[in-house]
Formats: C-alpha cells, structure tokens, sequence
C-alpha cells in the first residue's frame, strides 16, 4: 500500500469552508488505496495574532513560553480537520508534535528536527487511520517542552515526517499550483516551473522565495524525500501535479537562470573611515557572531587616503536595532568615525545551475539595472546565484527586469 504525507498551509485551512475543502482532498488520496498522513498549519494570520500577543503580554520575553503559546494555532487545525474528516465518513485523530513524538533540539523558536518515531502513526494505518498533525512544532524532550521550528516550519514538519514513515511521496499543498520563477504574486509574467532541482530550490527559498521553508528542502534532499508544491485550490476531483522537487539529472531543460527571489529581511550597516589596519574586521565581525548575528553582505571600499576604510555589510532586519547597539558600544575599540544604517533595502538574488558553466551572467544584470536608474549597494555571488542590495521601492522593476532579461516571462 502506498504511503503519503500531504501538508496545507494557513490559507488553505483558513476557515471551516476551507478545511471541507482539505478533507476532499484527504478523501480523494484515502480512496485510491493510500495511507495518509496529513500535517497543518495554523489558520491564516493565527501565528501572525498568537506572537502579538505574546509581545504584548509584558516586556519578559520567555522562549519556552512563546513557543507553547504559538504551536496552539496548529493543534486547533489539526482537531477540526480530524473533525471534518470523520464527518465525511473517514477515521482520523489529531496529533500534536509531543504525541508523536517529534523530538527537536532545545533551541526555541527555530528548533531543529533530532527524531521522528513513525510508530504510532503507522499503528494508526494498520487500524484505518488518517493522522492529522499539527505542524510547525515537536517536543525537547529532556526539558518536556514544547518547541517550534520556525516561521513556515510546517514544511518541514510535513517533509521530515514522509521520511520517518517511508511515504513515497509529499505534497505540500499551497495558494499556488507550484514553485515559480518567482513570486507569482509581485510578477503577474511569473512562469510555474514542472521540475526544480534541491539546489536551486534550496538557494530560492533561503534567498526569499517563502513557499517552502529552506530547512525542508534540506530534509528531502538528505533523505531523498520525493516532494512536490501544489494547489488545494484545484478542484479536488481534478488534481494537477504541481511542481516537483528533484534531481538536478531529471530535469532535462536546463536554463541559465531558472528563478528570481528577493528578500526585504535585510538591513544595512556602514561603518565609515575605520582604521585600515589588521584586526579590524575581527574586532567588527567577532562581537556580531558571539551575538549569534548572522552577517551577510560584506564590503570594504579603501578610501582616498588609503589609511582609513569604509566597510558595508547587511544583517536580518530584526537584528538590525541589536547589531547597531553593539556597534555603537564597541565604538572606540573599533575606531571609527560615523556608523550608518538602512533598513529600506532589498535583497534580489537570481539562482540557477547553469551558472557554473557561463561567466558573465551577473555582469549583464548589472547593465540591465543600470539603465533603469537603478543602484546597487553590494554584491554577492556564489556557484549557483548572485545576489545585489538595492534600495526597496525599486523591487518589482528590478524584479521584473531581471525576469526578462533572463528569458523567464511565460509567453
Ligand atoms: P502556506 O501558508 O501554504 O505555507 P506560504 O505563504 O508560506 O504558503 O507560501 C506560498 C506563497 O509563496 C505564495 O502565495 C507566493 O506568494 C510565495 N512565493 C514566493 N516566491 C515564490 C515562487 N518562486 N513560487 C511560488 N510561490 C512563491
Ligand atoms: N503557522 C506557522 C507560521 O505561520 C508555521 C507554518 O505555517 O508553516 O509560520
Ligand atoms: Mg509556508
């Protein structure tokens, strides 16, 4: 018999209405002989209220308890679509991540997966049973607490969990019918891609592309989960496939670049005339790290008296207040004369494999943004995708620009 996990997302389940519409789905995959494990989401905007009002709830931030306030959103889900389904005439129950159990690491709010015991679930299957998961969140088990994995962290949840009970096959249900070649939403030329390989799919989405979380792609890769990206608003009689996440060797068309992203969770921090003598960027660079800041961007421009240089760099967006702090605090150990900061800027990435065998793909996006009046900040590149900060109103044109020059706008 064949084994499924199937994941929907917040909108997908974000009203009763919706959940009918999960559980024709569910039904659908039931009825053709699979066993079927389905992992949720919490209703659309529930995650966005539930950390609200754990910022309101008082100025002690205490991760244990945020995380036991935001994985309820999930348990509600899950327990109206176990509801749902038995309506329909199906077996579910509900699971919560501690029930499993889905063990994680301790660090809370981002926990990572350590285990997965896929045994009750598949005692379920043996007795008729659909598992309904809540997703996004798993159990540190020394301390006994509930942990969650990360904004998006159901992805993962859905992925890792195919693993441990050996399904064939993971759908990751969505608002849209598969991965793009960028964000449908921002370019209405966006065109649905039938087949991404784990790299570029792991670059797009730590590069910005939201519709799978990076660690997910991370797990089927390592565990060569067989995943796809579709829509639970087909019609549930008439599925489409979606798009497949695979083996760079089963996609036969390969392209230049096969996706745009970009990304408005970056800040910018300049830090001009610092001495230009050994040490410095350590004594820059080591206090951000020891903070746990994860540094991106990084450049350093020698100035004209060649004693003195000016060094940019980018942070997440919520680090941005912290890293300044600490700038500010460590002013004369590092010597430098102002410290500047923007936060309306965006990074826009431009991924694809077939990089590695052309030179002068940047250079002509470079050009392309230039004629549109358009600055660039910094730059990056890698093997398989570069990526430039720009200021932020100019997103959809760079975006949109850098689509077409690349040959991606659908006809
Ligand atoms: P869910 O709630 O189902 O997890 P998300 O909102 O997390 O859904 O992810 C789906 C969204 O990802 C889409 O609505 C789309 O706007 C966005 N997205 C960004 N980049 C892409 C892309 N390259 N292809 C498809 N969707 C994308
Ligand atoms: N509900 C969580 C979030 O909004 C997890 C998820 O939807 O994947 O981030
Ligand atoms: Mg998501």
């Amino acid at each position: 018999m064949s084994r499924l996990v199937m994941k929907f997302g917040g909108t997908s389940v974000a009203d009763l209405e919706r959940i009918r519409n999960v559980a024709a789905h569910v039904k659908r995959e039931v009825e053709a002989g699979s066993e079927v494990a389905v992992v949720v989401s919490a209703m659309a905007g529930k995650t966005n209220e539930l950390i609200a009002w754990c910022k309101d709830a008082g100025s002690y931030f205490d991760n244990p308890e945020y995380d036991a306030v935001v994985a309820s959103g999930e348990l509600v889900t899950a327990g109206l679509l176990a509801l749902v389904l038995k309506d329909v005439g199906l077996q579910a129950r509900s699971w919560a991540g501690w029930q499993i159990p889905l063990i994680t690491n301790d660090a809370h709010g981002s926990a990572r997966i350590e285990k997965i015991d896929g045994r009750n679930l598949v005692d379920g299957f043996r007795r008729g049973e659909i598992a309904v998961v809540a997703g996004f969140q798993g159990l540190h088990a020394s301390t006994n607490r509930v942990t969650t994995l990360g904004r998006g962290g159901s992805d993962t949840s859905a992925v890792a969990l195919a693993a441990a009970i050996d399904a064939g096959r993971c759908d990751i249900y969505t608002d849209v019918d598969g991965v793009y070649t960028t964000d449908p939403r921002v370019v209405s030329k966006a065109r649905r891609l039938d087949k991404v390989s784990f790299e570029e799919m792991l670059e797009m989405a730590s590069l910005g592309a939201k519709v799978l979380q990076e660690r997910s792609v991370e797990v089927a890769l390592l565990h060569k989960v067989r995943l796809y990206v579709r829509s639970s608003f087909d019609d549930p009689a008439h599925p489409k496939p979606g798009t497949l996440i695979c083996d760079e060797e089963e996609i036969v068309e390969q392209q230049i670049v096969t996706g745009i992203a970009f990304s408005r969770d970056e800040a910018q921090i300049t830090l001009r005339e610092v001495a230009d003598k050994p040490g410095v960027a350590a004594a820059i660079f080591v206090p951000l790290a020891d903070a746990n800041i994860n540094v991106d961007m990084i450049i350093q421009v020698v100035s004209d008296d060649t004693t003195t240089t000016d060094i940019t760099f980018t942070v997440p967006a919520a680090e941005f207040e912290r890293s300044m702090e600490i700038l500010e605090a460590r002013r004369q150990a590092i010597g430098y004369a102002k410290l500047n900061g923007a936060q309306d800027v965006v990074k826009i990435s431009a991924i694809g494999i077939g990089m590695r065998s052309h030179s002068g793909v940047a250079a002509r996006a470079f050009k392309a943004l230039a004629e549109k009046g358009i600055n660039i900040r910094a730059i990056t590149t890698s093997e398989i995708k570069f990526s430039m900060l720009i200021d932020e109103p100019y997103t959809e044109l760079a975006v949109r620009t850098l689509h077409t020059l690349y040959g991606l706008d659908a006809k």
